[in-house]
């Protein structure tokens, strides 16, 4: 499929994002060329004041279609966003008709995080029905989607509001590059760790430093550490005097009485030995990741992950024995080969391990993900069987007695669906809210970590480590000296 799309410039963006909803993979040609396109689309935007519209037109061979959208502009309103948005708008509700579908439940909301409109939407004084009616009218979001983000966003508000959304408080993320092997439907910086064995020891050494330098900077910073939260990867899989030189680095050099919560990501059951378990209790870790992503020792063989079912129950029996009081689970819907009754069977059997989280995904095909070579030989679920697994998912999560308290969505997910946290009440991850939410400055630390320094002004200054392990060791100085400069910064201006 080739459509071509011509829409001025500044108006353009996100525009792709709402073509691939209804067209996935296509290919879009921007301007006019005169090509042989199966669509041409055609937008044009008006914004003359206090009224703007946005018209799109389709020519095809099926015939020509076309579709207006018209909003005011609210005061303190941003024009081009305003305009930007309904150009998404007017393009999705074109291809709706023309389409005959609603492909998405989310509409237009591709690229933004949800909940991030909600919060804006209730910091302006509009209450939670408003939100709903202005989800569905200006984004095109379904009634059960916008009841889920606006529950979540007022769960958030909470943390938001009460002093913990002050600015000076901060997060620090430790990315630790390994694992004991490559997932299929991975994308993150995750080396597999007896292939890249020589790496380990100057790793953990520069990581050493660069916990030590930021420690050091934020002594003399206005930031106070709020949580830590160590992921990659997966942590423990590092030797265990290793991973014990990280945690107490932690403790000497970020840990303060501000600090509430220390997440260490386990990720991969097998490495729980009870050896890493102790040592992570012992450095005061209160929060566990124990990830199956499934329960279905067939899939776990075919995903890539090397451990069973067995070793996830043995993961969670360890951690409760060495006393961890808030543990998580990932699940993924739509993994290759699995249907509803696999999801069914997995949430049964996580009920009765009882987490005090779950976080519940969808699984995305990604660029850098070895299943994106591989998806047209795996028997993938449908769009409709991987919303039936999530939906199947969600419900056993509230007959635990969760709710869901944070969420993000990413492109590529099969059936354009979401990721979320679902927790116990007392439970929730306040890293996971303070990543996603991005009011407060998170510092990365180790290999491929991204930093986001929130400054006075309320401007983010994203930073990005190395994500390949021997990069990071060779570019450590001036990583630490960026960061340095930053929180220097910082000093000055608050
Ligand atoms: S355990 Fe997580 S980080 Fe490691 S390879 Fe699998 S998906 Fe990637």
């Amino acid at each position: 499929m080739i459509i071509t799309m011509n829409a001025p410039d500044i108006y353009r963006p996100g525009i792709d994002d709402v073509i691939r909803v209804f067209y996935p993979g296509c290919i879009i040609q921007t301007g006019n060329p005169d090509t042989g396109a199966n669509i041409k689309l055609h937008i044009t935007v008006d914004v003359k004041q206090p009224c703007m519209q946005v018209q799109a037109q389709l020519k095809s061979a099926a015939g020509d279609s076309g579709h207006i959208e018209q909003s005011r502009l609210e005061p303190g309103a941003n024009e081009r966003n305003e305009a930007r948005r309904l150009a998404r708008l007017a393009v999705y509700r074109l291809l709706e008709q023309f389409t005959c579908g609603r492909p998405s439940p989310w509409g237009i909301m591709t690229g933004i995080r949800p909940t991030k409109v909600v919060h804006r939407l209730l910091e302006q004084g509009f209450n939670a029905s408003e939100v709903k009616a202005k989800l569905a009218d200006e984004f095109a979001v379904t009634p059960d989607k916008a009841d889920l983000v606006i529950s979540i966003a007022l769960f958030q508000r909470h943390y938001l509001a009460d002093g913990l959304g002050h600015s000076h408080r901060t997060g620090v993320y430790i990315g630790i590059p390994f694992c004991p092997s490559r997932c299929l439907y991975c994308s993150f910086p995750a080396y597999p760790r007896d292939k890249h064995r020589q790496w380990l020891a100057p790793f953990v050494s520069a990581l050493l430093r660069e916990i030590e330098a930021v420690g050091r900077a934020l002594r003399d910073s206005p930031l106070s550490v709020s949580c830590v939260y160590i992921g990659g990867g997966t942590p423990t899989c590092l030797e265990p005097a290793q991973l014990n030189a990280v945690l107490e680095s932690v403790n000497t050099h970020l840990r303060t009485t501000t600090t509430t919560e220390f997440t260490v990501e386990g990720g991969r059951p097998e490495t729980l030995t009870a050896e890493i378990t102790g040592i992570c209790r012992a450095a005061g870790v209160d929060r566990l990741s124990i990830n199956p992503q499934t329960m279905q020792d067939r899939t776990l063989r075919a995903i890539g992950r090397h451990h069973t079912v067995a070793e996830v129950i043995l993961a969670l029996e360890r951690a409760r024995a060495t006393g961890f009081a808030s543990v998580n689970m990932d699940v993924i819907a739509g993994l290759p080969g699995e249907t509803v009754i696999d999801m069914r069977d997995t949430m049964d059997q996580i009920m009765e391990l009882r987490p005090e989280n779950l976080s519940l995904h969808t699984l995305a095909v990604k660029k850098a993900s070895q299943l994106r070579w591989e998806v047209s030989k795996q028997p993938m679920p449908t769009a409709k069987e991987t919303a039936a697994m999530m939906q199947e998912a969600r419900h056993r999560a509230q007959m635990l007695g969760m709710l869901p308290y944070y969420m993000y969505r990413q492109k590529n997910t099969l059936g354009h669906q979401e990721n979320i946290g679902y927790t116990l009440p007392g439970h929730e991850c306040l890293y996971n809210i303070m990543i996603m939410e991005e009011k407060h400055t998170v510092i990365g630390v180790g290999a491929g970590a991204g930093s986001k320094f929130l400054r006075p002004d309320g401007v983010f200054v994203n930073q990005h480590n190395p994500k390949e392990p021997w990069l990071y060791i060779e570019r450590l100085d001036k990583v630490i000296k960026k960061k340095e400069t930053e929180l220097a910064e910082a000093i000055n201006k608050f």
